[in-house]
């Protein structure tokens, strides 16, 4: 069985939203053995929407619409579904009294347009919405399966998984996906490839894509079979290989982030970091703290844009900026040391750089980053020349800071 999602909602064709119900579905489709071979992205619109709907009913086994289902005007699935399927609306009593009781419960008057959630298309099962009002659709016509599920991501995804996942697992006969992600640090796309693709290019189940993000590179393993331990038996042995390739590059197998990866580091050498930021601009704290229990590992830190700051949080020599500016191996050094002494760490971490896109030189070109890590054996700096915009050199910077704490608590 191949699926198709259409995504309807005239808001995810503006710039301002993303369809990312889609992404949720495809993952849960995919585990089930289901393979998804046609998104569509539509505006509210009768027309439009029927004309979609047609065509993925000449194609697809399995349809799963997203959105359209509340009690306003611009929300037309369940209509135009009931149209193109030649279905007359009926109102089901069940879904009317729950809703009474729904605005009961908190105190409001039902409007009359409240009412049109309760119509379910003749033939069709409904699925029950336990944090909306709007409850979802389950039509068979004929060999194909059409789901319409609630846009609110918080209400599809418990829907999907109360109401659809069991009785999809029962038809899914397709077998099982189960992906791999491996996730490398420190080298570029074209050398993880150089090494990589005389192997896995020996495969065809699992298959490989390689997916660059900013100063990460992710390997993602994918393998179809019959149950999830054959998928896994699969992916061992092009794993095995490829993490033999790329050695302690790889630093997550599981899914982790390298934050993640950073603290459970931290947290098992028992060690304590704080950080003295400038160019990233508390970035790396903010990425550190994105973890759960980071306080067991992760003391806190300053951004000392100025130089005054740098001087005042880090204790960073006032002389040592003036002869070498602010952004300079010495200052990166003194930065890392002076935050690791005044905040009792065990590892202190100094950044200073220059974003951009103003503020380079000949001499210190935009890009240019010193991070420096102090810890009981001295004190380690590194000289980096990002590329890209500010943005993307600030993300870089932040990679890599995680990057030397890895290396230095891992050994
Ligand atoms: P409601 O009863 O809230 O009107 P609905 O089923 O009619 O629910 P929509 O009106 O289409 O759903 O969307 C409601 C909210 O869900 C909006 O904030 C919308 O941005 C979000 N949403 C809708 N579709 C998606 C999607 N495909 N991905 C992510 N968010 C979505
Ligand atoms: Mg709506």
């Amino acid at each position: 069985m191949d699926a198709e999602i259409i995504a309807v909602g005239s808001e995810l064709l503006t710039p301002q939203r993303l369809d990312t119900n889609s992404l949720f579905l495809t993952d849960k489709l995919n585990a089930l053995g289901i393979e998804v071979r046609f998104k569509t992205v539509v505006g509210d619109d009768r027309e439009r929407l029927a004309s979609v709907l047609r065509a993925a009913l000449g194609r697809s086994g399995l349809i799963v619409l997203t959105g359209g289902l509340g009690p306003t005007e611009d929300d037309v699935n369940r209509d135009v579904v009931a149209e193109v399927l030649a279905r007359p609306l009926r109102e089901v009593p069940e879904i009317r009294q729950q809703l009474e009781k729904r605005f009961a419960r908190v105190g409001r008057t039902m409007s009359a347009n409240n009412l049109r959630q309760a119509l379910v298309p003749e033939g069709a099962d409904w699925l029950e919405n336990k944090n909306g009002t709007a409850p979802g659709l389950w039509i068979e016509q004929g060999e194909t399966l059409i789901v319409l599920l609630p846009g609110p991501p918080w209400e599809l995804e418990a829907m999907f998984e109360s109401a659809c996942l069991p009785r999809l697992a029962q038809r899914a006969t397709g077998g099982r996906i189960v992906t791999r992600v491996l996730k490398v640090v420190g080298l570029p796309e074209s050398e993880v490839d150089r090494r990589i693709a005389p192997i896995y290019r020996e495969y065809r189940n699992p298959a490989t894509t390689i997916l660059a993000t900013l100063g990460s590179i992710e390997i993602h393993l994918r393998a179809r079979a019959a149950s999830d331990a054959e998928a896994e038996a699969l992916l061992a042995p092009l794993a095995d290989k490829i993490e033999v390739a790329l050695g302690d590059n790889i630093y997550s197998t599981k899914g982790e982030s390298l934050e993640e990866i950073v603290g459970m580091f931290l947290m098992m050498k028992q060690k304590t970091m704080a950080a003295a930021e400038s160019c990233t601009g508390g970035l790396l704290a903010e990425r550190l703290t994105r973890t759960p229990g980071s306080s067991n590992y992760f003391l806190g830190g300053a951004i000392c844009y100025s130089n005054e700051l740098k001087t005042k949080l880090a204790g960073v020599p006032e002389v040592l900026i003036k002869e070498n500016g602010a952004v300079s191996k010495p200052v990166a050094q003194a930065m890392a040391e002076g935050i690791r002494r005044r905040s009792g760490a065990s590892i202190g971490i100094g950044v200073t750089g220059i974003a951009g896109p103003g503020g380079g030189s000949a001499e210190k070109p935009v890009g240019l980053v010193f991070i420096a890590l102090a810890d009981e054996h001295g004190t380690q700096v590194r000289e980096f020349r990002f590329p890209g915009n500010r943005e993307r050199v600030r993300l870089w910077a932040s990679t890599a800071a995680l990057e030397m704490i890895r290396r230095r608590v891992r050994d």
